[in-house]
């Protein structure tokens, strides 16, 4: 039987680079143009690969700044993967994008050649702190961007947003929710700030010439988050996102369900089941990061592999117990985690809960037909419960 698909296709370049962003991506150069015409390459490549019997229901172009693409390139590679893939009548075709490079008549472009969910990087409402972070546009333009986007027919929108900026206060996540529940939006995505040493945000951190809030604040200003989004009629259904009814976003459920997806461009990976159906082994391969090395195997006609690994056994288990614990309503089996001490001790301290159970206090009576998900308390120190949970 055939399954469904993701296509995920990155685009590697930006205006310039944010202060806090350790993403693969660099500032736009003269090979833009030639980038887009390997990926094209790079898609034909797969058409050769008739073992892969899927259909493709998501698109997702990611970066980067993706919306750096005029709609007429946005539509070559488009074109391009539908003449290689069999795609779903239903396709969802997302693109990320930023406000500075948005206006309305790309945006209407945009919606004409079949992209039908945008998701904006807002990040903050707090046009201090945007400048802090050498975001390229200002709380005006990411409102304006929104409201674009729904005037040139966006139903489905997702905007970013980050906490525990430099500076954040209550009053900014105030605004920031005031403007959510004001605004067209159907998804929204809130990440914490994670930094990497090199970063120049990194340096001035150090340097104390700016100071990041509290842990203790950001706690509450995401407890704050998450209730009023809820009170929007926002379903928290992933750690990081929640969604308006039928809204999450099913490209990105392709990688927490642990299904397949096909990574294009570079420094992007993939994951597809080997032949070897019966024991559903998963191949994750990631494409070559340095332009000269993905430029030289597509130009030889070769897909720009450069590492693979195989996910099978024990290690594809964790990874479903840790993708299906990131599902806050689905969880996984309770059957599926082997150390009931650990389950036990974790569901007394409040860290994981039996979803849909009405007879929590008698869990071990159930355990078999029950499957546990994270509580809003297990969200915050997730990574700590679910590598609690892994198998040795
Ligand atoms: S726009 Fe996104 S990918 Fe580009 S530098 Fe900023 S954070 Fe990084």
């Amino acid at each position: 039987m055939k399954s469904n698909a993701g296509v995920y296709v990155h685009i590697p370049y930006c205006l310039s680079k944010c202060s806090y962003c350790d993403f693969v991506s660099s500032r736009i150069d003269n090979t833009f143009e030639e980038y887009i015409n390997l990926l094209e390459q790079e898609i034909y490549l797969w058409k050769s690969k008739s073992s892969i019997n899927v259909d493709v229901d998501t698109i997702f172009f990611g970066g980067g700044t993706p919306s750096l693409l005029s709609p007429v390139q946005l539509d070559r590679i488009l074109s391009r993967i539908v003449k290689t893939f069999a795609i779903t009548n239903n396709c969802e075709i997302s693109i990320e994008s930023n406000p500075d490079t948005l206006n309305i008549e790309k945006l209407k472009d945009y919606k004409k050649i079949g992209i039908n969910r945008i998701s904006i990087g807002v990040q903050t409402l707090d046009d201090s702190i945007l400048k802090e972070m050498n975001r390229r546009h200002s709380a005006t333009q990411a409102i304006r961007s929104v409201l674009d986007a729904y005037n040139a027919g966006f139903t489905n929108i997702n905007c970013d947003f980050i906490l525990g900026l430099p500076s954040e206060t209550r009053a900014t996540i105030d605004n920031n929710i005031k403007a959510i529940s004001e605004l067209p939006i159907t998804h929204v995505s809130t990440y914490f700030l994670t930094l990497s040493p090199n970063v120049p945000l990194s340096k001035r951190l150090q340097n104390n010439d700016i100071m990041l809030p509290t842990e203790n604040s950001t706690i509450i200003n995401w407890e704050t988050m998450v209730n009023k989004l809820k009170d929007m009629g926002f379903t928290h259904y992933e750690i990081s996102n929640y969604a308006k009814k039928n809204m999450e976003c099913r490209h990105n459920l392709h990688y927490w369900n642990l299904d397949q997806w096909f990574g294009i461009g570079i420094a992007s990976t993939g994951n597809l089941l080997t032949e070897d159906k019966n024991l559903k082994t998963l191949k994750r391969y990631t494409n070559f990061k340095k332009f000269s090395e993905y430029k030289e195997s597509v130009k030889n006609g070769l897909l720009p592999e450069e590492t693979f690994e195989l996910v099978n056994g024990v290690k594809k288990v964790n990874e479903e117990c840790m993708l299906g614990l990131r599902l806050i309503n689905e969880g996984i089996p309770y059957s599926f985690v082997k150390n009931e001490y650990k389950v036990e001790h974790l569901l007394e301290n409040g860290y994981i809960k039996f979803i849909n159970d009405s007879i929590e206090n008698n869990y071990e009576k159930h355990a078999q037909e029950k499957r546990i998900g994270l509580t809003e308390k297990g969200v915050l120190v997730s990574n700590q419960v679910i590598s609690s949970l892994f198998i040795d």
